[in-house]
């Protein structure tokens, strides 16, 4: 179903309505989400391993279908219990589609710059503000979105707050013509006067937003690791087909030493992209603690390895591989943004070199066996003194 349209839907850019009922029949909307709300309890890992799957055949369907992860995270982690009942059972029904908006034209890596605004009016709130580059906007029904509650506050002055399709001020704007994933749309959100009532705010307290966003990406972002490694492993296969094909100097490409050594480079970065994610995934799942760094790690790893993969790829494809006509250009405009949302490659270099510093006091230890240049104590110098020591 998702192969034979990716062409298609890629040239277009139009939101694919057939494969999401598809995905909404095969009962796969429900995966990430707990039972007694309605899904299938199966937790990221089960995220991850239909993501890779979908992005084999197509990028695009990949996060169109994990974008509804992203959009929910805040409810699931963040919000209350009657939260929780009111909106996750019709997205695990694949009834109503979600979307995350957090992003805004001046607040993009610096994400606790947002300006969206929120403020008390006794039995509602009212928002003002826009949100650049929501995926699924305008396809979702239901808005994760993040704004400011408290001016004043350093640590709690963003609120996650749900918004739903025809509230009030609440409209979709520009719909952009992207590079790749062009089959799921990705808009502004303009936000007038847009009310909505007191008990949208997620949790059980406003201010908590910055901590749901931030909670929300270290589960999600395993989730855009497996949209790498899907794509790693579908342009590795189209490859692996196509050097086995075709003929040049009257042999297989496939045949030739220089092709076959990028070939094994390449199948050995996509199965160490895996194991990578899967091990974070399982790491959300179980509530680990290193959950931050190891999710960074495997976004960050992942991608990287998606976008040396998917060029590779093309590369092996010769001319051919350059041409629309040919599937696996598109492979690689799909890799692009995955080192890009959810956080660019940069930031996850930040994240995971902030959580080395961080844990740097557990390796104490081995501080005696690091000496400071203006503190001489070297493993020589010690053993020179107790050579002195014993002679005299
Ligand atoms: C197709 C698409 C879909 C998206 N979907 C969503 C969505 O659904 N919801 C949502 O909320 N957002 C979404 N985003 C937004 C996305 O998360 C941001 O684009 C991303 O976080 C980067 O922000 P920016 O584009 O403003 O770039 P900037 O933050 O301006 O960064 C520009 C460059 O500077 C680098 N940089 C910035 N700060 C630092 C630093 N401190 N150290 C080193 N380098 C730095 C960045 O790594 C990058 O290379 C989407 C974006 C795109 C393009």
């Amino acid at each position: 179903m998702v192969r034979p349209k990716a062409a298609h839907y890629d040239r277009v850019q139009e939101y694919p309505w057939e494969i999401r009922d598809a995905l909404h029949e095969a009962g796969l909307f429900g995966v990430w989400i707990p039972k007694e709300y309605g899904g299938h309890g199966g937790g990221v890992l089960d995220l991850c391993l239909v993501v890779e799957e979908l992005s084999r055949a197509c990028g695009g369907v990949g996060v169109l279908f994990a974008v509804n992860a992203l959009g929910s995270f805040p409810i699931l982690l963040g919000g209350t219990d009657e939260q929780r009942a009111k909106y996750l059972p019709d997205i695990a029904h694949g009834k109503r589609l979600i979307a995350f908006g957090l992003s805004e034209r001046n607040a993009g890596s610096d994400a606790g710059g947002v300006a969206t605004n929120a403020s008390d009016e006794g039995d509602h709130w009212l928002i003002n503000g826009d949100k650049k580059w929501t995926t699924n906007g305008g396809a979702a029904d239901i808005y994760s979105i993040f704004a400011v509650t408290d001016p004043t506050s350093r640590s709690r002055r963003i609120s996650g707050i749900i918004v739903e399709k025809g509230d009030e001020g609440f409209e979709i704007g520009r719909s952009e013509d992207k590079m790749g994933i062009r089959c799921v749309p990705v808009v502004e959100c303009h936000f007038r006067d847009c009310r909505v009532p007191k008990d949208r705010i997620l949790g059980a307290r406003a201010g908590m937003g910055f901590k749901h966003a931030m909670m929300t990406l270290d589960n999600a972002r395993p989730g855009v690791a497996a949209q790498a490694v899907g794509l790693a492993q579908g342009a590795l296969d189209l490859a692996t087909v196509y050097t086995t094909q075709r003929v040049q100097f009257g042999k297989s490409i496939s045949s030739f030493q220089m092709v076959q050594a990028m070939l094994a480079d390449m199948a050995a970065q996509v199965e160490a992209a895996r194991q990578l994610v899967y091990a974070a995934a399982r790491a959300c799942d179980a509530g680990a603690k290193n959950v931050t760094k190891l999710a960074a790690c495997a976004k960050l790893f992942a991608t990287d390895v998606a976008m040396k993969v998917t060029t590779d790829a093309v590369q092996l494809f010769g001319g051919y591989g350059y041409m629309r006509d040919y599937p696996i250009e598109k492979y690689m405009r799909d890799a692009k943004i995955t080192q890009i949302y959810e956080g660019t490659n940069q930031v996850q270099r930040m994240v995971v070199a902030r959580n080395l510093v961080k844990e740097a006091g557990r390796l104490d230890h081995l501080k005696a066996f690091i000496p400071l240049p203006d503190h001489p104590n070297t493993i020589a110098d010690q053993e020179r003194s107790e050579a002195a020591t014993a002679g005299a």
